[in-house]
């Protein structure tokens, strides 16, 4: 009897441990999946976000290619020929840049334009005029920089290194809204310049293919690589272009000097981060150093 009372205990422990155990692996399932649904809204949140972003970025873009065009016809109307030949080699560089890529410039509506009596770039000259003193800063029209970011894990691909020798690589002007260089007018900016000085080495943010490598007389020697998943990297004011149309790259190879071809200042890097053909500020994206 002893041991039948014994046996009965026994059994009854093997059968609430096995349910402890059913319900903690149960439980376990669910907090997986619950997990698993969370990650999967986390991703789609970021997703909306990034696509929200790129929207407004691509928006901001097209505004710039809109104030180009209207920007030449106020030069040739002025009797500029310089001014308008420098925003003529703009538009061309554009033009390019979004025919290699696959990057087609909508036809804007310019019901907005001709609405008004007076040209965007006229209000501009005008504001220019009745505040003349006022601080640069002040007039700078709305213009984001974007807070792209490249995920971490995915790197490959993407143009993560930093185009110059760490030493060479300081940003002297910024993407977003400054005065151009040479039209001394505020105007995006839709990369960054590094002031490296003439001759350093510049390397390739990422491994990629040479989709163009060619002269602009703005922008002078100038080298797009286009990457994974839609990004592309542009390189500008080269003296020197190493690789040529077509030539896959290697994250870090040497693919040209830096120079001042074109309309420059000085001597600088002009470098562009695009996604899908629209540019993004590559401040975010100067991950690693060589
Ligand atoms: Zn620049």
């Amino acid at each position: 009897m002893k041991r039948f009372i014994f046996l009965v205990a026994l059994l009854n422990v093997l059968i609430i441990s096995t349910n402890a155990q059913n319900k903690t692996k149960n439980q376990l399932e669910a907090d997986f999946e619950k997990f698993k649904r969370e990650r999967e809204q986390d991703f789609q949140n970021f997703k909306q976000k990034r696509e929200a972003e790129l929207k407004k970025m691509e928006q901001e873009y097209l505004d710039y290619y809109n104030e180009m065009t209207e920007l030449k016809k106020h030069y040739v109307e002025k009797k500029e020929p310089e001014k308008a030949q420098t925003v003529q080699d703009i538009i061309d560089y554009e033009n390019t840049i979004a025919k290699t890529l696959g990057y087609k410039i909508p036809e804007r509506v310019k019901e907005k334009v001709e609405a008004n009596t007076k040209s965007e770039v006229s209000k501009k000259e005008e504001v220019k005029t009745e505040a003349e003193n006022v601080n640069v800063e002040d007039k700078k029209p709305e213009v984001s920089s974007s807070t792209f970011k490249p995920e971490a894990g995915t790197r490959d691909g993407i143009p993560v290194l930093t185009p110059l020798p760490k030493r060479l690589a300081k940003i002297t002007s910024p993407f977003g809204v400054r005065i151009h260089p040479t039209l001394g007018r505020p105007i995006k900016h839709n990369g960054v310049d590094f002031g490296s000085g003439r001759g350093a080495e510049v390397y390739a943010a990422s491994s990629g293919k040479v989709v163009l490598a060619q002269y602009n007389s703005t922008y002078g020697n100038y080298i797009i690589i286009e990457h994974n998943d839609g990004t592309s990297s542009v390189y500008a004011h080269l003296d020197k272009i190493k690789v040529s149309k077509g030539s896959p790259i290697r994250k870090g190879d040497v693919i040209g000097y830096t120079g001042s071809t074109g309309r420059s200042t000085g001597p600088h890097l002009h470098y562009e981060v695009r996604i899908k053909g629209i540019p993004v500020d590559p401040k975010g994206y100067l991950v690693e150093t060589k």
